[in-house]
């Protein structure tokens, strides 16, 4: 199989699984255990989460290991909101193109009363700092506006939403899931508060994960317990999965720069040779877009059947995102960048790994191709298209 969908979920480099091993045979001691098997979990624990700060320069103490991207989402933003109900300041900004961790969270907190802003992302898929500026008010408690987007891999200007948070005083969160690991971070140098990550985005394992928290930006904790974490997040501590997590992060950061090479050579290729197929279009900006985001949409086309089509030819791809495929939504990423319904169901998302290689790009051009035609061969849906009775819109 030819595996283009690392966006949804990565490989766990082997290098990572065989760091994990040992902790979960003879090094099995939970971390809050006062015998030596636990004290050198515990040692283990501290010593991850030194070199996760220094990945994105922070420092230990900022940082919480968590079960994932999704959980560290979910307690940053119901962590500024706690401490918005007490000042109340019960508005939040966000934009539309957020992960549903994200979203949905926010929907919760508008049922309990809190006002929150939408921005816009325009047609190619970025907010727009000034937009940013314009809708802080005097009750706005939290920016959350995400790194890089899973589906159409815009890159958001983080450090200047950052600027603005600063000088209004305003907590920014962001979801760094997509961009951790893959581009580089500096929590400093881009004026984050708060920030989430997911080991499985970047050839870690899934179910951990870790957030970001500024030294002095208040945390309240989402899961009640024991003391693990400094108070703000009980449960025994993922010891294999945190060690995972750490070795995942030094080697993505590591080989960060061969790695977008090769990917941005892969990616540009194959929008180069996919756009060749008429009436397509890629979503998202072309310049600031992830090293390994492609997505392209294909008029008169069902994103579906395309990818069990490309299934049977021995590719892994995605059509929108990995967590609304079975449900009939077209993805609202692809909805707030303009594509009308129709068009958005013809998304195909194929997102790269250091692992891919050019031979393997090669061969799916030529089969993506090969399966768009014979689908729109099909397509009731084409024939009015090719026959005028319908109008292209791309
Ligand atoms: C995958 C993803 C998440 C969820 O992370 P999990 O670890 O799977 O819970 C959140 N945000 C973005 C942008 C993602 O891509």
């Amino acid at each position: 199989m030819i595996y283009l969908d690392n966006a949804g979920t990565t490989k766990v480099d082997k290098i990572v699984l065989d760091a994990m091993l040992p902790y979960f045979e003879e090094e099995y001691g939970n971390a809050s255990s006062l015998h030596s098997i636990g004290q050198h979990a515990r040692e283990v624990v501290e010593e991850a989460r030194a070199e996760v700060a220094k990945a994105i320069n922070a420092s230990s103490d900022e940082i919480y290991f968590t079960s994932g991207g999704s959980e560290s989402d979910n307690q940053a933003i119901m962590s500024v909101a706690r401490m918005g109900e007490i000042k109340n300041k019960k508005h939040i900004v966000t934009s539309k193109i957020e992960h549903h961790a994200v979203l949905h969270t926010l929907k919760k907190l508008e049922k309990s009363g809190f006002e929150v802003t939408y921005l816009d992302v325009y047609e190619n898929g970025i907010v727009r700092v000034e937009d940013v500026k314009n809708s802080i008010r005097d009750d706005t408690c939290l920016v959350c506006v995400m790194f890089a987007n899973n589906e159409i891999g815009t890159i958001q200007p983080v450090k200047e939403i950052g600027q603005v948070c600063r000088e209004k005083k305003v907590t920014f969160f962001t979801d760094a899931v997509q961009a951790v690991g893959h581009i580089p971070v500096d929590v400093v140098d881009m004026n984050i508060d708060m920030l989430s990550m997911s080991a499985h985005k970047f050839h870690g394992p899934k179910g951990v994960g870790a957030i970001y928290v500024r030294r002095g930006v208040p945390l309240f904790n989402l899961i009640e317990g024991g003391t693990q974490e400094r108070n703000k997040r009980a449960g025994t501590e993922n010891v294999a999965g945190i060690v995972g997590l750490k070795v995942a992060l030094m080697e993505a950061v590591k080989n960060m720069y061969c790695t977008i090479k090769h990917e941005i050579e892969l990616r540009d290729l194959l929008i180069k040779e996919l756009l060749k197929v008429s009436h397509s279009s890629l979503n998202g900006d072309e310049m600031k877009r992830l090293p390994n985001n492609v997505n392209i949409c294909f008029e008169g086309i069902e994103g579906e059947s395309l990818l069990l089509l490309l299934d049977d030819e021995g590719i892994c791809a995605s059509s929108g995102s990995a967590c609304t495929s079975g449900s009939l939504d077209p993805s609202h990423v692809l909805l707030a960048i303009g594509r009308p319904h129709e068009v958005a169901h013809g998304s195909l998302r194929l997102t790269l790994s250091k692992f891919n290689t050019k031979q393997e790009i090669m061969e799916v051009i030529e089969k993506v191709l090969k399966v768009v035609e014979h689908l729109r061969k099909m397509s009731p849906v084409w024939d009015e298209l090719e026959k005028g009775v319908r109008k292209h819109v791309i």
